[in-house]
């Protein structure tokens, strides 16, 4: 129980500095109008997990004499305050994409590496749903730019890919390289989206359905953070989807010709 008051603590001083932040940052960037609708979809959005831990600990109180009650109501507060956590990872996260020029870190980066460790990090929620991850094709191919920030963009598909499709299917990673440019994409035989879905959810906080996001841990900031982090990179991610026919993202990278491998630091 004392964990998860701390945790909790962290997480609403998290929350409270990134609402500062956000009325920083986008203060100089962004007009008006757009700088109100970012707070107030933050501030939203922070609410509700931190309205359901209150009335959690609350409920705790109440309930010291009864273990069963506090263990369910610990049990709830966890979930909440994990939720809270990812909330403010991913808002920071974002924060720091729209205000940094990634090539100031940017190094030569194998294409392939970027894709065998987003691969890796995903396995574990892949095995939970009985998801069979498959890599295919492979491209010599080196990007300029910030490998962690890569994996974190692929992650994010492959994370979605496995999340909006069900049990006992499979999600493709393929790699290629033509006209100078990388392509990595990620196919799944999930759902899929409506072409007025497929429009908007790249934007902050969209989702098809809400609950079910917010149920399997989504955030609603995944999508526009790969759109910010392909952007940073002098690239482009574009969705192929068909209602009950599954989804493809693909990410497209200005793929570093060889002669300027010499000018370019090498990797990590
Ligand atoms: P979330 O954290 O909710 O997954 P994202 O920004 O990553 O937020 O995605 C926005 C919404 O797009 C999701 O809530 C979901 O409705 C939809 N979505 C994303 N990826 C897929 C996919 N591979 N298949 C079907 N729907 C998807």
């Amino acid at each position: 129980q004392g964990t998860i008051i701390v945790q909790m603590r962290a997480a609403m001083l998290a929350a409270e500095y990134i609402l500062l932040l956000a009325d920083d940052r986008t203060e100089f960037t962004r007009t008006e109008e757009v700088r109100n609708d970012f707070v107030a979809n933050v501030s939203h959005e922070l609410k509700t997990p931190v309205g359901a831990i209150s009335l959690l600990a609350e409920a705790l109180e109440s309930s010291a004499d009864d273990p069963a009650a506090v263990r369910r109501f610990a049990k709830r507060m966890h979930k909440e305050s994990a939720r809270l956590a990812a909330l403010v990872q991913d808002i920071i996260e974002l924060s720091r994409l729209q205000g940094t020029n990634v090539t100031q870190q940017a190094r030569a980066v194998d294409i392939n590496t970027v894709v065998s460790e987003a691969v890796d990090r995903s396995q574990l929620p892949a095995e939970s749903k009985n998801i069979e991850l498959v890599v295919g094709g492979h491209a010599d191919a080196m990007v300029y730019g910030d490998q962690d920030l890569l994996v974190t963009a692929l992650r994010n598909l492959i994370d979605n890919a496995i999340r909006y499709s069900p049990e006992n299917t499979r999600v493709g990673v393929g790699i290629r390289s033509k006209d100078g440019l990388v392509a990595v994409s990620v196919t799944d035989q999930g759902e899929g989206l409506s072409p007025e879905d497929q429009e908007r959810v790249f934007e902050r906080f969209y989702r098809v359905d809400a609950a079910r996001s917010r149920h399997t841990g989504g955030t609603g900031l995944g999508l526009s953070i790969v759109k910010h982090v392909v952007a940073n990179h002098g690239g482009e991610v574009t969705l192929w989807s068909k209602p009950g026919q599954g989804s493809t993202f693909t990410i497209r990278l200005p793929e570093v010709e060889d002669q300027d491998l010499d000018t370019v630091p090498p990797a990590r």
